[in-house]
C-alpha cells in the first residue's frame, strides 16, 4: 500500500498514477471522491452551513466508484459524473464537504474496503495519517505555491480555460487553509512520511525517486 498526500497541485495525481502504472498497481484518487459529494450537494441544493444537511445527503445519495481502468470514475444516482467533478463551482465547496465528518465516515470506510487487498496507490490529504496508517511506503509531496499555480494554470489553459493566474494561486492557498485547519483529519505530513519537495523537478525524477523508495521498502521486506 503506498500513500500520496499533500496540498492541491503538488502533482500528486499525476505521479501517483505513474508509480501505479510502473508497478502494476491499482490506483485511486480520493479526491474525487470528495469532488463528487460536493457536486452532490450542489444538486440537491444542501445548505452547507447545515452540517446535519450535509450529513444526510452524503449518507442517503446512491455514490459508487469504479477504479478498475486507471482512472477513478466516480457514479452518483448511477451516472458517471467524472467529468463534472473538476468545475470551478465544485472545486470552490469541496473543502467545506470534505471537512463533514458524515461525509469523511463514509467515503474512508469506502477507501480503506478498496485497499484491503494491497496493490494500491491511493492518494488524498488523509492517507498516510488516517486511511491507511499502516501503508507501506508514504510520501507527502509538496511544492511552492507559486509553482503550483503555474501548474494547475498550465493544466487548465491547455483543457480551453482562461481562469486568471492570481484566482488559480487564490483558490489554491484558500483549499490548503480549509484542509489544514479542519478539526476532521486535517492535511498533515504523517511521521513516517517521505516529504519530497517537487518545486522545480520533473515528473520522471520525482516518479523515479518514488520507485526508489518503493523498491528499497520492499527488498527490506523480502530479508525481514
Ligand atoms: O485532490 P483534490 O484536490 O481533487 O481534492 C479535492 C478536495 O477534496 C481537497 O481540497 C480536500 O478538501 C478534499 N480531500 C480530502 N481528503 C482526501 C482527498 C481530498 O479532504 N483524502
Amino acid at each position: 500500500m503506498i500513500a500520496i498526500d499533500g496540498p492541491a497541485g503538488a502533482g500528486k495525481s499525476t505521479v501517483a498514477r505513474q508509480v501505479a502504472e510502473r508497478l502494476g498497481y491499482m490506483y485511486v484518487d480520493t479526491g474525487a471522491m470528495y469532488r463528487a459529494m460536493a457536486l452532490a450537494m450542489l444538486r440537491a441544493r444542501v445548505p452547507l452551513e447545515d452540517p446535519a444537511a450535509v450529513e444526510r445527503c452524503a449518507a442517503e445519495v446512491p455514490f459508487e466508484v469504479d477504479v478498475s481502468s486507471g482512472i477513478t470514475r466516480v457514479f452518483l444516482q448511477g451516472e458517471d459524473v467524472t467529468g463534472q467533478i473538476r468545475t470551478p463551482e465544485v472545486s470552490r465547496i469541496v473543502s467545506a464537504v470534505a471537512a463533514v465528518p458524515g461525509v469523511r465516515r463514509r467515503l474512508v470506510k469506502l477507501q480503506r474496503r478498496l485497499a484491503e487487498r494491497g496493490g494500491i496507490v491511493m492518494d488524498g490529504r488523509d492517507i498516510g495519517t488516517v486511511v491507511l496508517p499502516g501503508a507501506d511506503v508514504k510520501i507527502f509531496l509538496t511544492a511552492s505555491l507559486e509553482e503550483r499555480a503555474r501548474r494547475r494554470w498550465r493544466e487548465w489553459w491547455q483543457a480551453g480555460r482562461t481562469d486568471d493566474m492570481e484566482d488559480v494561486r487564490r483558490s489554491l492557498e484558500e483549499r490548503d487553509r480549509l484542509d489544514s485547519a479542519r478539526d476532521e483529519s486535517p492535511l498533515r505530513v504523517a511521521p513516517d512520511a517521505v516529504v519530497i519537495d517537487t518545486t522545480g523537478e520533473s515528473i520522471e525524477r520525482v516518479v523515479a525517486r518514488i520507485l526508489r523508495i518503493c523498491r528499497g521498502r520492499l527488498d527490506r521486506c523480502s530479508t525481514e
